[in-house]
């Protein structure tokens, strides 16, 4: 058996039972055992954090920015060994896990740079000879939950602010992909954080998870994930009266206009519903097609559909890796059944592919006379599955992209100024996208959803100090 990767709390490295990290394109293939926490390491985590925040609070930000600058520069520099380990756990080509590793190096040095920007504001105050000044202090101990789907660039986008803006951090990755988040914090401890201020408990949603929840001491929690586990937070923190940040699921449209350049449409509609295996929050999987251009549209996206290789991650030539696991390749296919049996139609793809190794390929699936409210259109599938819904005109493909309790990100492909720039005011998310997939933003920026997608504050960009601090008011007379 390989070396055991441990928890790390409190500054030690704790061992606890061992669980093996599956290669999904390659079932036999151990990657590495991982430990998995219980409540008791969760609990000690978040005392260890506790403890550290009296001093991390007031620690200097150099020190924080010489910290966040020297990981970035570890990840980057092992951008093909971590890309790998990346696209060995969680089934996206190697080519997409080199470029999410490379993001998360480029999110460290971002708040490296925040934390000397850290600006507060001073004002005069309406009663004459006071001083009013707003500065932004730590929220304390941050909980940070995260999915499977993003091994490294979630974890990222949540430990840089949290470290940059003075917090301490409990964190548990999704059990699925271990390594990455464990990777990040053990670069993070080599490169000189101080112990207790970052904490990785591994395991289970339900064990570890549930007990950075329900634990009083946590200050802040920033969760990814799915809509049923984003509500378990919701209520447990609301029951602490604790701030609380939600990036959960998506139904994300892309409108196809007649007037829109096919190329850009079918490239455009093909990365974003079936890249990273379709296993994106931001990916498309209702494509809303104007009448005139459909027919061709259909032909055209199934045609570079059948030429996508689905294959090993590492594989050279891969442009679709596997699904993450039996369970979500069960549900893929289960929402394949329930599109046929609601009427629509599998113009290609939907079945089970056997490659050298024993792994979980589905060749992408694209169905056609789909209406909105069958569940395909509905509910989100998280896999390589998207449904053409026809539509007549410009108008209707607005109101039927904006009919879903999702709004994470929506997209339109046209020539038309006229339509994109309406788009863009009354699309319903909080992102959207030009003649351009809906997967795939800057790191830069914020990254968010509304309505059923997202709860809180936006996460990253310098956005991300409005839920990794919190504002005082301080007036004085002089
Ligand atoms: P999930 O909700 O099953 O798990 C997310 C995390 O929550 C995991 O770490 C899991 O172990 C943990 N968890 C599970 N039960 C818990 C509990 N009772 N208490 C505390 N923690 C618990 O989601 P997933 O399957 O890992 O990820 C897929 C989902 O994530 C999809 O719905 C996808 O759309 C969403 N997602 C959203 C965004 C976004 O930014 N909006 C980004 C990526 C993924």
């Amino acid at each position: 058996m390989s070396e055991l990767h441990k928890n790390y709390i409190g500054g030690e490295w704790v061992g606890g039972d061992a669980r093996p990290n599956i290669n999904p394109s390659n079932t036999n293939e151990v990657i590495g055992e991982y430990a998995q926490g219980t409540a008791a390491d969760a609990k000690a985590a978040i005392d260890a954090a506790a403890d550290a925040f009296k001093t991390w609070s007031l620690s200097g930000i150099q020190q924080r920015h010489d910290i966040l600058k020297a990981t970035g520069d570890e990840i980057l520099a092992r951008k093909e060994e971590i890309g790998r380990l990346l696209s060995r756990e969680e089934g996206k080509t190697l080519p997409e896990g080199i470029g999410e590793t490379m993001r998360a190096a480029q999110i460290f040095h971002f708040f490296a740079g925040e934390t000397l920007r850290l600006a507060g504001e001073i004002l005069p105050s309406v009663r004459p000879g006071i001083d009013v000044t707003i500065t932004r202090e730590p929220v304390g101990v941050v909980g940070l939950i995260t999915p499977w789907n993003f091994p490294i660039a979630i974890p990222a986008w949540k430990l840089a602010p949290a470290i940059a803006y003075g917090n301490t951090v409990v964190m548990k990755p999704a059990d699925l992909v271990p390594g990455c988040a464990w990777t990040i914090v053990d670069i993070l401890v080599r490169n000189g954080l101080p112990k207790g201020v970052v904490n990785l408990v591994m395991g289970r949603g339900s064990v570890v998870g549930q007990a950075i929840l329900e634990s009083k001491k946590v200050n802040a929690l920033s969760f990814t994930g799915s809509v049923g586990t984003g509500k378990k937070v919701a209520e447990a923190s609301i029951a602490v009266m604790r701030k609380f940040q939600l990036e959960m699921g998506g139904k994300n449209p892309t409108i196809v206009l007649d007037d829109a350049d096919l190329k850009v449409a079918v490239e455009t509609t093909a990365n974003s519903a079936f890249f990273s295996t379709g296993q994106r929050c931001t990916a498309s999987s209702r494509l809303i097609v104007t009448e005139k251009i459909h027919d061709q549209y259909v032909e055209a996206l199934s045609a570079r559909i059948k030429d996508l290789v689905v294959d090993d991650a590492i594989k050279q030539g891969t442009h679709i890796g596997p699904v993450v696991d039996q369970s979500q390749l069960d549900q893929d296919q289960n929402y394949i059944q329930i599109a046929k049996d609601e009427g629509g139609t599998l113009v290609v793809g939907g079945e089970r592919i056997e490659r050298e190794n024993p792994g979980f390929f589905l060749q992408p699936a694209l169905f056609t006379g789909t209406t909105p409210d069958m569940r395909i259109n509905k509910e989100e599938v998280f896999g390589p599955v998207a449904s053409v819904i026809k539509v007549k005109d410009y108008e209707e493909a607005l109101a039927v992209a904006n009919d879903t309790p999702f709004g994470l990100a929506a997209g339109i492909v046209t020539t038309s100024l006229k339509h994109a720039t309406h788009f863009k005011r009354n699309a319903e998310a909080g992102m959207v996208m030009v003649n351009l997939p809906t997967a795939g933003v800057d790191y830069h920026v914020p990254f968010g959803g509304r309505k059923g997608s997202s709860y809180g504050p936006r996460e990253q960009g310098k956005y991300a100090a409005e839920f990794f601090t919190t504002v005082k008011t301080s007036y004085t007379q002089p």
